[in-house]
């Protein structure tokens, strides 16, 4: 028991189980083996298929196709073909494919939420209530923008960049994808896009999407496959554009290979976020702000706040709530939709935030875990938080990517910014204080490219999303976002 624990009595209700059906997610008819290049499934040229599996059950799900670099050409052949008619066609035709796409995502929601559950291992929950529908506010957004980009502010008459290869994480599957297909496909651009390795069965059902809203042939292509096949479509010179959503190490590769060759380069990358809680804050509604801002999927997100600064004099008393709310979070069956945490991505991933937890322990943060009871299979990680963590700890500058908290603590809002800006990255923050001065003062001085304010995690596509140092450069999202995908007024272009 830690020392900061409050009896206030075990949280000890018991729910029912509420299994969500699993048979929604039509496993049965993922197209196995296959790639969607120029609006059909062919076959990789070598015929190389790899296994995804649940990471809640260790089942094995499907096997999908990996595309070697012959694949990646052939599809990189199919978006230019297909990219002089899209980019004529007026943006108001363009746009209702778009709400096509939006609409028909929201009629088949559960279906898709049902599948990246399995697929991915994160609650129903969120899956339900937070992935599928923010995808679709992404594409809604996005196909108002179409027919409208002369009066975006970009210039008159902007232009699209031609053909854009897009590599996205496992985190978020399908919103991810949502967030790099749509400014695309509303500015024009055509698109080949690469799932990660451990999540690639919502893109692919995408493609049955673009199939169902007769997307042109080749506008939108779909390629899945490991490490190689992201490497072979960035550094495809037929690629105009490159979009990657990953981590730091890769995008510092994808960088380096880009350096030079006029192409233009998008990186959504790693964070360590600071949230700041003041001693004047809401604390109720800070523990909310705290649990969410960590665990909120497994705590298998770029902007999670993993770090949490406390003024001293409430250190004990947030803590001692914290960890009050922590036991009450339901960790098992991501179908369930009573649970709150779900499992974590992989066996590597979990490997890895297994060794980041003990090297915390080893240089010295005391360490807590909610005890909760681990399912026999599958990979899972108690929600875990860590008091008296050094600045210079791995747990206070490593990017943990699951449910570990570091907390630290400050006397003065300059040591909060201080401390805040003290690691390699700058993705996202947050505060919380009653005072809306010190809101803007900090604001102001923290290094990051999202702040929020006595809230966290909170999404919307008219809202740029972007970091700074090594969380990457460019935004995703808003007006900042089309500009990603449009050629720079006064410059050339496909
Ligand atoms: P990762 O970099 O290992 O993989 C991301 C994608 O890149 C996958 O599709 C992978 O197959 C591909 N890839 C791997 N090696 C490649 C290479 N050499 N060239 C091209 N593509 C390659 O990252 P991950 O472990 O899948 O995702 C977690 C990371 O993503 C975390 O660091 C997280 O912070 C970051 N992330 C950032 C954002 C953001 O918006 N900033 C959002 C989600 C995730």
């Amino acid at each position: 028991m830690s020392r900061y624990a409050v009896d206030l009595g075990a949280p000890a209700w018991e729910y029912a189980p509420a299994p969500e059906a699993r048979e929604l997610a039509r496993l049965g008819t993922v197209p196995q083996g296959r790639l969607f290049i120029g609006g059909a499934w062919v076959e990789p040229a070598d015929g190389a298929t790899m296994p995804t599996h649940s990471p809640a059950t260790e089942e094995h799900l499907a096997d999908v196709a990996v595309a070697g670099p012959a694949d990646v050409d052939r599809a990189v052949a199919a978006a230019r073909d297909a990219f002089p008619a899209w980019s004529a066609l007026p943006g108001r035709e363009r746009g209702k494919y778009l709400f096509r796409l939006a609409r028909l995502l929201q009629e088949r929601a559960r279906e898709f939420a049902v599948l990246e559950t399995v697929d991915n291992g994160k609650p129903i929950r969120e899956t339900r209530d937070f992935d599928v529908p923010t995808a679709a506010a992404h594409l809604f957004h996005h196909a108002g923008w179409a027919d409208k980009l002369d009066w975006a502010g970009l210039g008159p008459a902007p232009r699209p960049l031609g053909v854009a290869g897009q590599v996205i994480p496992w985190n978020f599957p399908l919103l991810m994808l949502a967030w790099k297909v749509a400014p695309a496909l509303a500015t024009g651009n055509t698109v080949v896009l690469k799932p990660a390795e451990t999540t690639p069965l919502t893109a692919l059902r995408f493609a049955e999407l673009c199939e169902q809203a007769d997307l042109p042939p080749g506008v939108l292509n779909i390629v899945t496959g490991a490490g190689a096949t992201g490497a072979a479509l960035v550094r495809h010179p037929g690629v105009d554009k490159v979009a990657f959503t990953g981590s730091t190490a890769v995008g510092k590769d994808i960088q380096r290979a880009l350096a030079g060759t006029g192409r233009r380069l998008t990186l959504e990358l790693g964070g360590k976020a600071a949230n700041i809680v003041f001693a004047d804050a809401p604390l109720d509604q800070a523990i909310e702000g705290i649990v969410d801002g960590i665990f909120f999927n497994q705590g298998h997100v770029c902007c999670a706040g993993s770090r949490l600064l406390v003024e001293e004099s409430v250190h004990d008393a947030v803590v001692a709530r914290l960890q009050h709310r922590m036991a009450t979070l339901r960790l098992g069956d991501p179908l369930d939709k009573n649970t709150d945490v779900g499992a974590v991505n992989s066996a590597a991933q979990l490997a890895r935030i297994t060794e980041l937890a003990a090297a915390g322990e080893a240089e010295g943060a005391e360490r807590w875990d909610t005890g909760c009871t681990l399912p026999d299979r599958g990979h899972w990680f108690r929600p875990t938080v860590f008091t008296g963590v050094a600045q210079s700890s791995r747990i206070a500058q490593e990017e943990i990517f699951g449910p570990v908290l570091s907390v630290l603590t400050f006397r003065t809002p300059e040591e909060a910014v201080a401390k805040a800006n003290n690691t390699p990255y700058g993705l996202s923050a947050g505060i919380w204080t009653e005072k809306g001065s010190r809101i803007l003062w900090l604001a102001d001085r923290l290094r990051a490219g999202v702040v929020w304010a006595n809230t966290f995690n909170r999404f919307d596509p008219t809202s740029p999303f972007g970091g700074v140092k090594e969380s990457g450069f460019g935004r995703e999202g808003g007006r900042q976002g089309l500009a990603a995908y449009l050629v720079p007024a006064g410059e050339g272009g496909a």
